[in-house]
């Protein structure tokens, strides 16, 4: 089987590195040529373009970081809906607002074009492990033809229901939780700091405790306790998806006072230079900040 896989970065090269240890016949793309030289040196194959991957492909997956990228890969003039082959199934693991997932699928419909919103949680780790959780909305049949490949990608694969975005949905409650674990471990933690306490002894403590949880493991032992950055799971990655709980709440008239104050936390933070490292450096940015 022939796999196109668009987008390489944290998330896409560990998938497709994946698949190519699985034996299938990968040929990847990214915009970025730097990303494209590190799948070749797994084995893989780099595409001619999106047009081509959706013409020769059976399957073609996307792990893009953007709405706009999501847009132009999907909906494009030379994008994968009007130039995919009859047959080919299209699946993207990205994390975007329900509604982009309702337009793809309103012209992959138009197009006769099978389309799945398969978005993954369990981060690079789960990616390069086989643990990832798939949150799928589309139809019953395009799941069952997907299902295979998420099952070699991942540990635990949902079919939430026919709704496109219902996957969408799922993914977006998991990241409010993140966000809120993230911005509650950091300002714990940075309190915790403060008073010169014992930071590994505390994380001991709070892992048999009703504060632990998996998000506290994990940034915490990854990244605050070695103080490196590199994500991961960028901060600006997760306040796309906290403005796309907003969005949310406005459409279905909710006004949930601490994720409002949530959005605004990671902004400042994105605004005080820490969009491209991993969201636990949350705690630097809060750590930082003074009664005045
Ligand atoms: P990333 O920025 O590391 O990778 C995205 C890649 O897509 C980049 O290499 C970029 O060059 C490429 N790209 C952008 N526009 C493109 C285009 N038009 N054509 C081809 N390539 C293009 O992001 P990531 O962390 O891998 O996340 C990808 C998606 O997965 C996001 O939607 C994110 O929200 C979601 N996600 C990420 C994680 C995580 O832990 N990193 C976990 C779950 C879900």
């Amino acid at each position: 089987m022939k796999i196109g896989f668009i987008g390489l970065g944290n998330m896409g090269y560990p998938m497709s590195r994946n698949l190519l240890e699985s034996g299938y016949d990968v040929y990847g793309l990214d915009l970025n040529p730097e990303m494209e030289r590190r799948f070749e040196a797994l084995g893989g194959q780099v595409g001619q373009s999106v047009e081509s991957l959706a013409k020769t492909c059976d399957v073609v997956m996307t792990s893009l970081p953007s709405v706009v990228a999501y847009e132009h890969v999907y909906l494009a003039e030379d994008g994968l809906i009007r130039h995919a082959a009859p047959g080919v199934l299209l699946i993207d693991t990205s994390t975007v607002a329900p509604e982009n997932n309702e337009n793809v699928e309103k012209v992959a419909n138009d197009y006769n074009v099978r389309f799945l919103q398969a978005p993954v949680s369990g981060g690079v780790v789960g990616a390069e492990n086989r643990t990832l959780t798939f949150m799928a909305g589309g139809k019953a049949s395009v799941f069952q033809d997907a299902k295979p490949i998420m099952d070699t990608l991942g540990a635990n694969v949902f079919h939430i229901d026919e709704k496109i975005s219902s996957g969408t949905m799922t993914k977006l409650i998991n990241n409010l939780l993140i966000g809120f674990y993230t911005a509650g471990v950091s300002e714990a933690v940075a309190l915790a700091k403060k008073q010169g306490m014992n930071l590994d002894g505390l994380f001991d403590v709070m892992n048999v405790s009703y504060g632990q949880s998996r998000i506290y493991e994990r940034n915490y032992k990854t990244f605050m306790a070695t103080n490196d950055y590199n994500p991961g799971f960028t901060l600006s990655l997760l306040r796309k998806d906290l403005g796309f709980v907003k969005e949310t709440m406005e459409q279905v008239g909710l006004d949930l006072p601490v994720t409002n104050v949530l959005l605004d936390v990671y902004e400042e933070a994105e605004d005080a230079g820490y969009g491209e490292k991993d969201m636990a450096s949350l705690y630097e940015h809060v750590g930082k900040q003074k009664i005045t």
